[in-house]
């Protein structure tokens, strides 16, 4: 099952461009079938159920990020590759870190670059959004049972920044830097999944999951054990190797297999 966040798209008449869109409505979760969203009514981590007089063909809506997360935990170095690409070694323990809820963005929202880095890079990454309260998890648990589902995610990195700063929350945190969506999968066999990223078209990164050095039970048991995870939020599962830089005017896409595929445009923020 894929599930979205949206509003549907409304036209108006404009005297110089003709026709265009607004988006004044309120956001909704959907349920995504053959190009088609259904409003979702109820709790998206509880009850709910689709009415099926209210569906938008895809293209009649703008997809925002699928959840609007408390907290976005990250894992560093998660894959051998990409951790001795960046002089590192492999890490004994996971090792984690926080991205601000305000840096998320959804699908085709520009990522900024900010004037006070020159090297902004990709990381194309698998992210698996919370689904049930969990708590003091241990590696041997069902994790599956907390997990609502699966998303694409692009840890935006200001590398110049996170090397000079002995913090990440500096490089890791500008605003747009947390590119989210655009589905959940709810089923996603996730140990058989890919990551990949795209830069104007050109891969990247690919990587199998099975490539992450610690499991996702392993990484929610590590973090379980210091912080209690909502529903809502999000964990970043590391970038397989191939970061690298974002231009502006490039187009950057993350594509998860069996979720499907997040692209955002790359735009220099005013000073
Ligand atoms: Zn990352």
């Amino acid at each position: 099952m894929k599930l979205c966040r949206f509003q549907p798209l409304e036209f108006v008449w404009d005297s110089f461009v003709g026709v265009v869109p607004t988006e004044q409505q309120q956001p909704r979760y959907g349920l995504v079938r053959d190009d088609v969203v259904t409003q979702i009514a109820g709790d998206l981590f509880g009850m709910w159920y689709t009415a099926s007089d209210h569906h938008w063909p895809l293209e009649m809506v703008r997809l925002l990020p699928p959840v609007t997360p408390s907290k976005i935990v990250c894992v560093g170095r998660n894959y051998a590759e990409h951790a001795s690409e960046l002089g590192n070694t492999v890490p004994k323990e996971p090792l984690i870190f926080l991205k601000p809820p305000s840096s998320v963005i959804g699908p085709e929202e520009p990522i900024l670059l900010p004037p006070q880095s020159s090297r902004v890079d990709h990381e194309g990454e698998i992210a698996v959004v919370i689904g049930q309260t969990c708590k003091g998890l241990s590696p041997q648990d069902d994790f599956s049972s907390y997990v609502l589902g699966y998303t694409c995610l692009n840890d935006v990195t200001a590398r110049d920044i996170q090397k000079s700063d002995p913090q990440w929350t500096r490089g890791k945190g500008f605003d747009t830097f947390c590119p989210l969506g655009p589905y959940i999968e709810t089923e996603l066999d996730v140990a058989g999944a890919t990551v990949s990223t795209f830069v104007n078209g050109q891969q990247r990164q690919h990587a199998p999951a099975t490539e992450m050095i610690f499991s996702i039970g392993a990484i929610l048991s590590w973090i379980t054990q210091v912080m209690t995870l909502v529903p809502g939020d999000v964990v970043a599962t590391g970038t397989p190797a191939g970061v690298g830089p974002l231009l502006a005017g490039d187009v950057v896409e993350i594509a998860v297999s069996g979720v499907g595929t997040l692209r955002n445009p790359v735009v220099a923020r005013e000073p």
